[in-house]
């Protein structure tokens, strides 16, 4: 490096860019000049921590994989560790067919690796089909992809994918299993299939994750904001609010960004519609390899009620496609994470939305709660009324990896390499959770370091 002062942004404040710009410090050092521009009016993105009744709630994003390393490492290097909890481990139920059922275990994404797992879930002509299933004539092709609803339905039946595919793909993507593609969402079941399983059965088998002692969850006790608030406090970045990046073009060795000025380089820390228009003129190419990812929109309904109120001793209930009710999911926080039944209240978040089905959404916060008071009593038979109660909705706020999703990503990092200064981190990439973002976000900033420092 020569005397001069390096100077980077990261566009967008969500939890990529706060990690983003906390590894530019990190590798760049004090003097740097980093900042993070950000549309809106906070930090964090769809990680959101607000207050209800005694105590912080999330409202975004609520946990992570505690079996990907990334944000428990983060936790630990921030010196966070006391703030690191999981789940009770009580297990979930599905709603289907105006019945609470187990969730089926031995599952990859609810899909069966037996028929015994969806026993009581699916009807027995269903299970019939499951018990024949590896014995049926099979046809993967390993250059293709296909969306995850068309290859279950093919084999195992309709009734196995809105009853246990669904619910759990629609609780990580805000999607159903006819949106998402195989390879992106499940690259285990994938390989097995590519590899030469004779069926769908096999492969699930060979896919299933060795059983593991840790946790699959975790999450902070005090909420998402305490990681947000030691990110900017270890990578103190200079941040703009209320700032949409509205321009960005070569500037010398460098690039100008607007409202920032000069740059010796950027990383674009944004969903993939925002990163799109911004590169649309800078960088057609990385423009155009993003341009076809779709984002689901959905609303979170967190209630807070009496602790006599009687809900169920489960984690959460996930519903089936088809049932007549609004919600797609509950998180039944008090009894999911240890830390929350603490509390002098019962905590429950209701989660509204999927893909292609926007408009609930934009109901008023009173509809949203009312709707959120009737699915659960639907549900549960709990009509105690909330003591507080919040709403917080996420427009566009969850990629869609629709089948190609690979493709698409690997046309995005050729035409990244090509724009010198830029690059790019994010849901839209190797996955929507907290963890890929993490590592996405490090990524991005390890080969952006590397380029202005060297
Ligand atoms: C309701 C919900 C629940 C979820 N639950 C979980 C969960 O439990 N576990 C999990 O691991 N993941 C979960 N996720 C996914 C995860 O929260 C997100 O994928 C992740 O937080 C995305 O972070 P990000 O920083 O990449 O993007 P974002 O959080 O979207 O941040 C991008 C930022 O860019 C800003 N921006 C946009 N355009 C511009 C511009 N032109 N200039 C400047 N700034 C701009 C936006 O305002 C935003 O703040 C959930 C997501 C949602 C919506």
């Amino acid at each position: 490096m020569t005397g001069r002062r390096v100077s980077v942004a990261v566009v967008g404040g969500g939890v990529t860019g706060l990690v983003a710009a906390y590894r530019l410090r990190q590798q760049l050092g004090a003097d740097a000049e980093i900042t993070v521009v950000e549309a809106g009016s906070r930090l964090g993105g769809k990680l959101r921590t607000v207050p209800l009744a005694d105590g912080p709630v999330d409202v975004g994003a609520e946990a992570f994989i505690a079996r990907r390393p990334e944000v428990s490492e983060l936790i630990a290097e921030l010196g966070l560790e006391d703030q690191l909890v999981h789940p009770a481990g009580r297990r979930p139920l599905i709603w289907s067919e105006g019945a609470l059922h187990p969730l089926p275990t031995r599952t990859l994404m609810g899909i069966p690796s037996d028929p015994q797992s969806v026993a009581g879930l699916v009807d027995s002509e269903t299970l019939a089909r499951i018990v024949a299933e590896p014995s049926t004539p099979f046809d993967w092709d390993p250059a293709a992809d296909v969306d995850v609803a068309s290859l279950v339905g093919s084999r195992f039946g309709e009734q196995v994918v809105r009853r246990s595919v669904d619910p759990l793909l629609g609780g990580v993507y805000s999607g159903l299993s006819d949106s998402i593609g195989v390879r992106a969402a499940l690259p285990a079941l994938a390989a097995a299939l590519d590899g030469g399983a004779t069926s769908l059965t096999a492969a699930v088998t060979a896919a299933l994750p060795a059983p593991s002692p840790g946790p699959v969850f975790g999450t902070l006790r005090d909420g998402y904001g305490t990681l947000l608030d030691a990110l900017r406090a270890a990578g103190r970045p200079h941040t703009i609010l209320d700032a949409p990046a509205a321009g960005l073009r070569r500037d010398g060795a460098g690039w100008w960004l607007d409202p920032v000025g000069h740059v010796d380089g950027v990383v674009l820390a944004l969903p993939a519609p925002d990163m799109v228009r911004l590169v649309a003129g800078a960088a057609p190419a990385l423009a155009d390899a993003a341009r076809n990812i779709e984002l689901a929109s959905s609303a979170v309904v967190a209630l807070a009620l009496p602790t006599d109120a009687g809900v169920p001793e489960n984690s959460g209930i996930l519903v089936a496609t088809g049932e007549s009710l609004g919600a797609k999911a509950f998180t039944l926080s008090s009894r999911k994470w240890p830390h929350l039944a603490e509390r002098t209240v019962t905590l429950v978040r209701a989660s509204y939305g999927r893909f292609g089905d926007a408009a609930v959404v934009d109901r008023s916060d009173e509809q949203l709660i009312a709707m959120a008071r009737a699915d659960l009593e639907t549900v549960t038979g709990v009509s105690t009324e909330p003591v507080d109660a919040v709403v917080a909705r996420w427009h566009s706020g969850l990629p869609q990896l629709a089948p190609g999703h690979l493709d698409r990503v690997a046309a995005i990092a050729s035409a990244v390499a090509d724009v010198d200064g830029v690059e790019v981190a994010g849901a839209y990439l190797h996955g929507v959770g907290v963890p890929a973002c993490v590592a996405s976000a490090t990524t991005a900033a390890t080969r952006l370091a590397a380029r202005v420092a060297g």
